[in-house]
């Protein structure tokens, strides 16, 4: 975590770093407090769902071996699980059979109403690029497995032959900051380009119905270069930067003639190695419904 970490002063730093994080957490998110209100459908309750919740997370936070091994071999761990946990340390068993039970729906309002303090604080507004809130959307997948499915898994064929089962989902962050996922649902569509579509389009959607004008411009790949994702991106009054890289796509190539005419050549300048030049044009011979391809 630290460049010193096996020193005094590094390790001094460190627990500093976290105890300032937990203040934050407690004092700023009130994220504990949430833990304690989420339902516990145990029916046997030896170990509180916060001894539970709250190791995990931490764990989670600082980048852990898997929590199955903090768990499963916490002597393997020297000290460190005890400095998180209060009490019994809970079997791995213990930690899987809550972790199951908890709503998914409780998780995500927490984080919800972390994003409205996180809006509230104007946070967002010190990470600016050029005066603008800028979010990424990307696809990311989160498992896979030939064995063990749920109704709700995406499925392909792998190299083999076999049926891979996974789960996919589309995520709004900034750079620090998760706005929220969207799972795709085997609905969502056969392509896996146009799942992630859908999925990006209710996202985007639910952005907006949840946390208001919670961006200025969106970033994003090429996949999103289709007219009803960039529709709904405009209804929703957020603009768009997509980053090209296809260099045959036709609409790559009407550009490319008109930089070579200097037609609305703005600057270039340099940053590190890289030379970079900037254009505004507008008024492409082809539009967008056409690049769905
Ligand atoms: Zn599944």
């Amino acid at each position: 975590m630290l460049p010193h970490k096996h020193t005094k002063e590094g390790v001094l730093n460190e627990k500093l770093a976290l105890k300032k994080l937990l203040t934050y957490m407690k004092s700023v998110y009130k994220i504990p407090q949430k833990i304690k209100g989420l339902s516990d459908e145990r029916k046997r309750k030896p170990i509180p769902l916060f001894n539970i919740v709250m190791p995990v997370l931490i764990f989670l936070m600082l980048q852990y071996e898997s929590f199955h091994t903090i768990f499963s071999a916490p002597e393997s761990m020297e000290k460190r699980p005890k400095n998180c946990i209060r009490g019994k340390i809970p079997k791995v068993d213990a930690v899987r059979d809550l972790l199951s039970r908890i709503d998914p729906k409780e998780i995500e309002e927490i984080h919800a109403q972390t994003i409205d303090v996180l809006k509230r604080n104007r946070v967002f507004r010190e990470g600016t690029i050029g005066g603008y809130v800028a979010a990424g959307i990307d696809g990311v997948e989160l498992f896979s497995s030939t064995k063990k499915s749920c109704p709700d898994c995406l499925s392909r064929k792998n190299g083999t032959r076999k049926t891979e089962y996974f789960h996919r989902s589309v995520v709004g962050k900034s750079p620090h900051v998760i706005f929220g996922q969207e799972m795709l649902k085997p609905r969502d569509g056969s392509e896996k380009d146009e799942g992630e579509l859908t999925g990006a389009k209710r996202l985007i959607r639910h952005l907006k119905k949840r946390h208001g004008h919670f961006a200025d411009v969106i970033m994003a790949d090429a996949l999103y270069l289709n007219a009803p994702f960039i529709n709904t991106l405009k209804e929703c009054g957020l603009e768009t930067v997509i980053r090209l890289k296809d260099e045959r796509r036709l609409l790559f190539q009407d550009a490319e003639s008109m930089f070579q005419r200097n037609e609305g050549r703005k600057r270039s300048f340099r940053k590190g190695k890289k030379s970079i030049e900037v254009w505004d044009l507008s008024g492409f011979e082809i539009d967008l419904t056409w690049t769905i391809s």
